[in-house]
């Protein structure tokens, strides 16, 4: 490679590491400069993947030797497009790959959707993950609780509300959340599918963990199984269906112990309306569906009401736009063509590439967006005797000092990393926990610049 590459990554999450790693990998001589609008790096491992996932945040162990290694930089509490806009990355790198996520929920037009009581998935997970930008306060008042979809993430927000809150002390959790949580009066958590058992978009490990809560019983109904309601010859059966139909088969053939909260399993619910009163969410309304050939579903006309005092909807998530650059708003991604961001005519618009959930939507684990950073950083590799050079050799950060932005750097993580730690180790009045995350933004900017 002749050219002393230069690139920037937006975006500090499992994708951004990757794409910087595999960058790294392939060509050590570039430099690479990593931001994040948030002080601490990993993006979603951080603040998406629930706190009762420690196989999963295990993934962190990995991302911290990639930039430990020190020739990716990370620069946070930067936000693209207000601290540093395109046109600054222009004039300091020869591309941009932006890898931003999606975490916006997506939207669900039925009347009440607005009212109190009625909350995106996306927003409680930020909140128990201990985002800085929630408030710290999260009105967990239902004593039943109806969670929408049946993916993952309905999965992870069903468990953290059933969920008795000394279980979730041995792991990161922020003290308001754990306070937040054993205030809850919760006794039953609803999920409903708008399809069939079989067509779960759940996994295996995750399935199975639901019925291993402590003092929770898992409840289902046999008027969505039959005798025959697994088809072993659909379409798309993998080894996984197989599994979770075995899980709810034992499920289907287990007593109830007299647990102090459930978690209910309803399947062919599509949601109608979200009822309420004064303003505040008391109930749901579903049309009943039944199963049609090939996993789809229709209407039977039938209305039924659940009396909750809360809806959850986690029917998946959806990426926001950033300034300047093409976004597809029906899609909730950027406008790429295998990475390379093009525009509204399909025309490549140079210097610029997507990765991970905002490049292909969000859906697929972790792993998966390790193939997809393959791809865009291959094709930024087939691109670079086309892009220009910027006018700067330098990275971005005199323009960052020069506006006074208080960014934080990987010296700092590591500070900011020791000190969740060291509130971990302390924090002996129960169980031994690894870590306790701070929350707020400034205290967390304020630590990490702190002098050696
Ligand atoms: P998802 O897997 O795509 O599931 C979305 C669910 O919402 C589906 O059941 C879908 O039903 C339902 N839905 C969509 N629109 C609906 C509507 N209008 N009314 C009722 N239901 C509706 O999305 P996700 O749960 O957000 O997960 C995103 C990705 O992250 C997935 O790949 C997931 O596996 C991954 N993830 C993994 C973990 C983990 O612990 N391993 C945790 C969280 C997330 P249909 O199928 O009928 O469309």
């Amino acid at each position: 490679m002749s050219k002393q590459l230069r690139v920037a990554i937006i975006g500090s999450g499992p994708a951004g590491i990757y794409a910087g790693n595999i960058l790294h990998t392939k060509h050590p001589e570039v430099t690479i400069d990593l931001f994040d609008s948030l002080p601490a790096p990993y993006g979603l491992i951080r603040y998406g993947v629930a706190p009762d996932h420690p196989r999963i945040k295990g993934i962190v162990n990995s991302l911290h030797e990639m930039l430990n290694a020190g020739s990716i930089h990370f620069f946070g509490n930067v936000e693209f497009g207000v601290d540093l806009t395109l046109a600054d990355l222009r004039e300091h790198y020869h591309a941009v790959i932006f890898a931003t996520g999606a975490i916006k929920d997506a939207e669900l037009n039925v009347p009440g959707i607005n009212l109190d009581g009625s909350f995106g998935a996306a927003d409680f997970v930020s909140w128990y993950d201990g985002h800085p930008d929630v408030p710290l306060t999260w009105p967990l008042t239902a004593q039943k609780a109806a969670v929408l979809g049946n993916g993952n993430v309905a999965l992870d927000v069903a468990r953290v509300l059933a969920k008795h809150a000394d279980d979730m002390l041995k792991t990161d959790i922020p003290a308001n959340v754990y306070q937040g949580l054993k205030a809850s009066p919760v006794t039953d958590v609803h999920v409903f599918g708008r399809r069939g058992p079989q067509q779960i978009k759940f996994t295996p490990i995750e399935l199975r963990e639901l019925g291993e809560v402590e003092n929770v019983d898992i409840v289902v109904y046999e008027e969505d199984f039959g005798d025959d309601w697994f088809d072993e010859d659909a379409e798309g059966v993998t080894n996984q269906h197989r599994v979770m139909a075995r899980i709810m088969d034992e499920w289907r053939e287990r007593e109830l112990t007299g647990a102090s909260r459930r978690l209910h399993l309803h399947f062919y619910h599509s949601p109608v309306e979200i009822l309420g009163a004064d303003g505040k969410v008391v109930g749901i309304r579903f049309e009943r569906n039944r199963p049609l050939a090939d996993g789809k579903v229709e209407g039977t006309g039938e209305h039924r009401d659940f009396d909750v005092q809360a809806v959850y909807r986690a029917i998946g998530y959806f990426g926001s736009e950033l300034p300047e650059v093409p976004f597809d708003d029906k899609l909730g991604v950027i406008r790429n063509v295998a990475g390379r961001v093009v525009d509204q005519t399909g025309n490549t618009v140079a210097g610029l590439y997507a990765t991970g959930w905002i490049k292909r939507g969000p859906v697929g684990l972790i792993g998966h967006t390790k193939s997809d950073a393959l791809e865009t950083i291959e094709n930024l590799l087939a691109d670079i005797d086309q892009l220009v050079d910027p006018v700067s050799t330098e990275s971005a950060t005199a323009e960052l000092q020069a506006r006074g932005v208080r960014f934080t750097n990987w010296q700092g993580w590591l500070k900011l990393n020791e000190h969740e730690l060291a509130l971990g180790a302390a924090d002996s009045s129960h169980v031994t926990r690894e870590r306790v995350k701070v929350v707020s933004r400034e205290e967390q900017v304020a630590i990490s610049n702190l002098k050696d």
